[in-house]
This record gives C-alpha cells, structure tokens and sequence, in this order.
C-alpha cells in the first residue's frame, strides 16, 4: 500500500496532551464477490476494496471518562452508547493494551448511514488510531489490525486504505500493487439506508430461488484492468455479486443507476449492500457534470466527485 499509516507519524508511546485529530475514508468494493455462507453465518468474500475521498473526522481528547459526540450525516439518529462502533473500539484497544479507556471523542460524519460505504467500519478504525496516539499505547499495525478484524470485516481495511484485496469474511487485507493513478468517481447518495445483514439474506434468498446472476468469480480482470491507467479499460470488470439483492430491496436504484450511464459514467455499480451508488467517469470534468446531471434527474439525495484511492485512517 503506498500511503498506508505508519506508527512513527504518531506521537506514540508517550501519549499526546493535545487534541489527536484522525481523517478516515469510506469504501467501494470495485469487485464484490460473495461466496457460500460459512458455518460461522458470514459469507467467504472474495473482493476488491478501494478508498475513497469522502471522509469522517474523529477527534479524540484527554478526558476523565469515556464519552462521544458527533454532528454531521447521522446526527439524532445514531446511538452515541455502548452500541457505537466509536466506543466498542476505544474499549477494544484499552483491554488489549491494558489501560483506562477515558477519552473525550467527536465525531464529524460525512460517511451517510447504512449506505454501503462501511462508514461505520471507517469510524471504528478512526478510534483505533486516534486512541492509540492519545494512550501512547504505540501497538504495531498488525496489532491494530487485529483488534480491527474483531470489531467488522471492513475495519483492516480502513486502516490500511489504498486498493486492496479482501480474503476470508473480507478481514484479510492485502495491498494491490498498481501503477499510481487516480480514478474519478461519482457517489450517488440515497435517502435513507439498507441493511447489510439483510442484503445477504436477500441474496442467500434469490440464489436459492435462482433468481439471483451467476456469481462474479475470480478477480483477475480486475486487478488486470487497475495495472493499465485506462478507466475504459477498467469499467467493464467492475462488478458487485450484492447489487440484485440491493435492486430487489430498493428497486428505484435502476434507474439510478441508468441515469449515471446516460450522463457519461463509464460504468455504474450499487456499493457494497447499497443503496449508495458509485459511477466510474473519464476524468474530473466527466464526473462533474455526471454528478449536475444525477442531481438534476432527482435520482440521488445527493451527488459527490470523489476520487480513489487515498489512504486510510490517519492523523492529520
Ligand atoms: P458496510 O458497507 O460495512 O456494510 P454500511 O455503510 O452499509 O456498512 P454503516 O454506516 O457502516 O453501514 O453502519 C451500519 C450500522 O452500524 C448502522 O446502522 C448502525 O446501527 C451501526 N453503527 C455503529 N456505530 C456506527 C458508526 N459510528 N457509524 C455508522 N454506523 C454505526
């Protein structure tokens, strides 16, 4: 990964007295394959992670208890308790270390709820390296990693950013090596959310029925298509094994999705469990007026020009 987070950024080991300000990305799976539900109720992935630049900021401060505020996408309707993935991150990384977990945390969200781009996810590795600056608990990036994995699947991936490939429930991570190039994209943000649990049963329902495509497979095409700098190239191998659970249980993300080809994308998939949408476009400009011309057909909430990858959760 090239701008992966590198311990020696932090203040580390001896714990910072100041405000520890930490940006994280949101994710799009570029491939999402989804394989046999597992013994352990989690499907085997087999997918192609990618960091995005839409981002939350989590700041995190000395405090005499552990407590956490937000503003932003989400605000009144996300429980701020034992249940946020914020706190159950803090606790996580204070047992493992072996300290007091009492911090004073805010949270800016722009990552909007439920919406496929692992906000939650992004703002649990945020706590895990905002925490671990503020305690001086200085662990190991594998070690994050690890509490990572037990806090969601997205979590180590986060933490890393970039482009990579998830194995295993999508907690095991690895780098892709390509050759340095920005990709445009445009993010069509729907109202309200989907369950990503009941996105997987929606799709477990329609293979059973067979209703459901045949499965992705391999992502060979893929990585192929990232090592050449061309977006034509890569938008035909682009491909999400969740999206017909996703327009099953949110049938207006057709024409969403139409929409954004008929404004120019290259390509256009749902993101992970939806129902946010993600458009590949030919440069800067392309995704400007693809994004004009998604909010002017009425078919998003909102339409954002991001582009990928860039790096994970990390102090700014
Ligand atoms: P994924 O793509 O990883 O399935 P998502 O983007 O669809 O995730 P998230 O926004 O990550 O969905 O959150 C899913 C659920 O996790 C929320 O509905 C909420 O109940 C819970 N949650 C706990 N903590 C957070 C948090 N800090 N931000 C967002 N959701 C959280």
């Amino acid at each position: 990964m090239t701008e992966a987070w590198r311990p020696e950024d932090d203040e580390e080991r001896r714990g910072a007295s100041g405000p520890v300000r930490v940006r994280v990305p949101a994710k799009v799976n570029l491939h999402l394959g989804v394989g046999p539900l597992r013994r352990d109720g989690y499907h085997e992935l087999n997918t192609v992670y990618h960091a995005i630049s839409i981002y939350d900021e989590l700041t995190a401060r000395r405090g005499d208890t552990l407590t956490l505020t937000m503003e932003g996408e989400g605000t009144g309707e996300l429980a701020l308790d034992d249940s946020n993935l914020v706190i159950r991150a803090a606790h996580a990384l204070a047992g493992y270390a072996g300290v007091m977990p009492h911090a004073r945390l805010h949270l800016r969200k722009q990552i909007p709820l439920a919406g496929g781009l692992a906000g939650g996810s992004a703002d649990a590795a945020a706590a895990l390296v905002a925490c671990d600056a503020l305690w001086g608990t200085g662990l190991s990036r594998d070690e994050l990693a690890g509490i990572a994995a037990d806090l969601g699947s997205d979590v180590p991936f986060l933490i890393h950013g970039g482009t990579a490939l998830g194995t295993g429930r999508g907690e095991a991570v690895s780098p892709v090596l390509a050759r340095p190039t920005s990709w445009h994209w445009v993010v069509a943000i729907a109202d309200g959310g989907l369950s990503t649990p009941e996105a997987y049963r929606e799709l477990d329902r329609l293979r059973d029925t067979g209703a459901a495509g045949p499965p992705l497979g391999s992502t060979d095409a893929l990585l192929g298509a990232l090592r050449q700098r061309d977006p034509r190239v890569l938008a035909p191998t682009l491909g999400n094994d969740l999206q017909d659970a996703a327009l099953a249980m949110r049938p207006t993300l057709a024409a969403t999705l139409k929409a954004g080809e008929a404004a120019g994308a290259l390509a256009g998939i749902v993101s992970g469990s939806g129902p946010t949408c993600v458009f590949l476009t030919a440069d800067a400009a392309d995704a400007e007026r693809v994004a004009a011309e998604l909010e002017a057909a009425g078919v998003c909430r909102q339409a954002r020009t991001t582009h990928g990858p860039v790096h994970g959760a990390r102090i700014t």
